[in-house]
């Protein structure tokens, strides 16, 4: 266990010496040797010793940043100058970043203390992170059960206790999934909050990055630090930051909306429960009150997800040739030869899959019927949100329709594990935030998660009724 409960009272404990910060790196790094078979690190950076030597006299000094001591892992897709930067695929083996990422750089400039590079599914393809090239990751919960994907690594590593806080990325459900499955917080920001700078693309106009943590005041820390417009990416949006740590407190009124829709078929009756009684609990309160809504089109999200991401990603991969990155095929002398060679041996089988269907949706026969049409859904998902979010501030649903499977569960039937993203590829699609955040446990002792949703830029509001929603 650590001996703080958010970063402000662990700032506090170095201060005042009750907690050395070269012994607090050095605790992780044992944990993370004694927890070696979660599988939860990619690369682990002896560095971060150094590092907090620097930074705890940083903070004696009165000079350190806002995040001065809190050591973050990041997901293997985001890059990090001289580090590696595998996608956790074999393609890009002993490949080195010769940039940072504009998020991590703003992490590393606050005094955050980087400790290493966390497992994912390969190209964050995948809800179980059992797609990656470094073998699957278990969870730290039951360790015969999958963390969630694609950032299970990220999610392990905070729930097992082997750092403070971690980067994800959350495409149709990355970060939300898996802080469920691991019953932590894991927060997506709006489309373009979060610069997407040096995160390796898989579906560019979907990809967000977002930090996971055990309490949801390092969630709003870290936030206000990562959030804001970056000149190097173009997406990302010049709007006002709200102070995130201190409008946490702030007092809301508040109209939950409760989509139908969510609430439905396949959704697991203990998963179901759990939600209807935090609900019910919130119902007492006199200003929070709870409107049944409508979101009609969630129901082809997963269909549309899945059409416009493969495309996506069929063009974003199309740069692993052999020729500048990582991985080649030397044995071949025709140039096609080489090109084959290299992406059949260099990618995995969900990555394969994902670039075949992306190909065929974009090819000329078929790209009115399936990428023009889908496009036209995402359009009618966003107005679903936008009509919704006229008569309510928040929407809550549940975060995963079950609780973590068992490892290899679900793995034969790409179906059905594209199935676990139904409640999470919407938020995606509309490009608006969403938070996962832990309301108990199953009878076998299993975390459930449960997702709220709201309007584009508009995080504070979920942070400040995740942390209502905790007291
Ligand atoms: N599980 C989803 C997929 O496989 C979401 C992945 C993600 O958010 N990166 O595409």
């Amino acid at each position: 266990m650590l001996q703080y409960k958010n970063h402000s009272e662990k700032l506090a404990k170095i201060q005042s010496k009750e907690i050395s910060l070269i012994e607090n790196v050095q605790i992780f790094l044992d944990n993370i040797e004694l927890k070696k078979d979660l599988n939860a690190f990619n690369f682990v950076f002896d560095d971060a010793l150094a590092q907090a030597n620097i930074i705890e006299n940083k903070i004696f000094n009165g000079t350190a940043g806002k995040l001065a001591g809190m050591v973050i892992a990041i997901k293997d897709v985001i890059a990090i100058k001289d580090k590696p930067l595998t996608c956790s695929s074999k393609i890009l083996e002993n490949f080195s970043s010769v940039y940072t990422a504009t998020a991590v750089q703003k992490l590393i400039d606050e005094d955050a203390i980087i400790i290493g590079k966390t497992n994912c599914d390969e190209f964050a393809m995948g809800s179980s992170n059992e797609n990656s090239a470094f073998g699957k990751v278990l969870n730290p919960v039951d360790k015969s059960r999958v963390p969630g994907g694609s950032s299970g690594g990220s999610a392990a590593a905070v729930a097992a206790n082997l750092c403070d806080v971690s980067l994800g990325t959350d495409t149709g459900g990355s970060i939300r999934q898996p802080a469920s499955f691991c019953g932590i917080y894991g927060l997506k920001p709006t489309y373009g909050r979060v610069s997407r700078y040096g995160l390796t693309a898989f579906a560019s106009s979907f990809d967000s990055i977002g930090p996971f943590a055990n309490n949801i005041e390092d969630i709003a820390l870290v936030l206000s630090v990562i959030a804001g417009k970056d000149q190097l990416d173009s997406t990302s949006k010049e709007i006002e930051i709200p102070n995130y740590v201190e409008v946490i407190d702030k007092p809301s009124v508040l109209k939950i909306g409760i989509p139908q829709e969510f609430f439905g078929n396949g959704l697991n009756e203990e998963v179901k429960i759990a939600i209807q009684q935090k609900i019910d609990y919130l119902s007492k309160n006199d200003d929070i009150e709870f409107i049944n809504i409508h979101l009609p089109h969630n129901e082809y999200s997963i269909a549309t997800y899945y059409i416009l991401t493969t495309a996506e990603a069929s063009a974003n991969l199309q740069r692993y040739d052999g020729v500048r990155y990582g991985v080649r095929d030397n044995k071949q002398t025709e140039l096609d030869e080489m090109y084959t060679q290299t992406r059949s041996k260099g990618f995995g089988k969900e990555v394969k899959r994902r670039i075949m269907l992306g190909t065929y949706v974009l090819s000329s026969g078929y790209y009115d019927a399936y990428y023009t049409k889908a496009q036209k859904v995402r359009r009618l998902i966003q107005e679903d949100f936008t009509n919704a979010f006229q008569k309510v501030d928040v929407i809550l649903t549940p975060t995963s329709p079950f609780t973590a499977f068992k490892i290899g569960e679900k793995s034969s039937d790409p179906l059905e594990m594209y199935l676990s993203d139904i409640y999470t590829t919407s938020a995606n699609l509309a490009g608006i935030p969403g938070i996962s955040i832990p309301v108990g446990n199953d009878s076998s002792g299993l975390p459930i998660g449960m997702q709220l949703l709201a309007n584009q830029f508009n995080e504070e509001i979920l942070l400040q009724t995740a942390k209502r929603f905790n007291q």
